[in-house]
């Protein structure tokens, strides 16, 4: 379906199409993986039906926590396809933190897996040519992306995706460390929480048969990043538990 009339945009993860109608677009999700924004890239067969079929329920499963997302359904166009409301994304990237991982430990002296409670909310202004640099206060201030309100709501929401989240993974003995969040705005002006949560995009660890320190425990990208093999076979095991715990998505006509 590549090329098919209506494309809009090429992401790292995902073609966006144009929908059936004005106000929705057609996500196509890929099996390239890309870290290190873009330096490390590499083919992984089914990665992109597995993230857009654990995207469908772990979107749907916010939306029945009653939080508006731009998920409308799976696609008629394929299994990794999926249908949104168009919006205009919202240039921040929101990670929420419940334990220290990745570029925390990198940057701070803490170590892997210390809880955070609350958890870490931070900021990062999403531009890959400039590496998505964290923001601070005054520089959000600086370059006036979003009203005061429009960011509050914004972080009020994200802490609501974490519950949410934990809620439907932890009895699945997923143990939700931390996940990146976007966000845009509908033509109305409505706040939706969009791209996709998928073990692209959140950290996993295993809470089955692993000890605490055991790299084999990560069910999602940084088996790919950290060259630890069976990233396909990690994301299969996150959709077996997700897709157990969640009602088929449907499919949007
Ligand atoms: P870190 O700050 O350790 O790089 O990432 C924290 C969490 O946010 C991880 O779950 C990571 O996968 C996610 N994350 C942060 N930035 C990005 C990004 O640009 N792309 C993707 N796919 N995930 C991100």
């Amino acid at each position: 379906m590549t090329g098919s009339s209506g494309f809009l945009y090429e992401g790292k993860a995902k073609r966006i199409h144009a929908g059936a109608s004005s106000d929705r677009v057609d996500l196509e999700f890929k099996d390239e993986a890309t870290a290190f924004n873009a330096a490390k890239r590499a083919h992984l067969e089914g990665k992109g039906w597995l993230n857009c079929q654990i995207s469908a329920r772990l979107f749907d499963h916010l939306e029945r926590s009653g939080i508006p997302t731009h998920y409308l359904g799976l696609s008629p166009r394929g299994a990794h396809w999926m249908t949104a409301r168009r919006v205009r994304v919202v240039p921040i990237e929101v990670v929420i933190r419940n334990r220290a991982a990745g570029s925390l430990c990198r940057e701070l002296p803490i170590d892997p897996g210390t809880p955070l409670d609350p958890p870490l909310l931070d900021l990062y202004y999403k531009d890959d040519g400039l590496g998505d640099p964290l923001l601070t206060e005054s520089r959000l201030t600086l370059l006036d992306l979003v009203t005061p309100e429009r960011r509050q709501e914004i972080e009020r929401m994200a802490r609501q995706v974490n519950a949410a989240l934990q809620a439907l993974l932890v009895p699945l003995d997923l143990d939700l460390i931390d996940f990146k969040l976007e966000f845009g705005e509908t033509e109305a002006g409505t706040l939706v929480v969009a791209d996709e949560i998928s073990p692209d995009t959140c950290r996993l660890w295993d809470q089955r048969d692993r000890a605490g320190d055991d790299p084999q425990r990560s069910l999602d990208k940084d088996r790919f990043r950290r060259d630890l093999g069976g990233v396909i076979e990690a994301y299969r095991e996150v959709y077996k538990r997700v897709q157990g715990a969640c009602p088929d998505p449907c499919v949007c006509r």
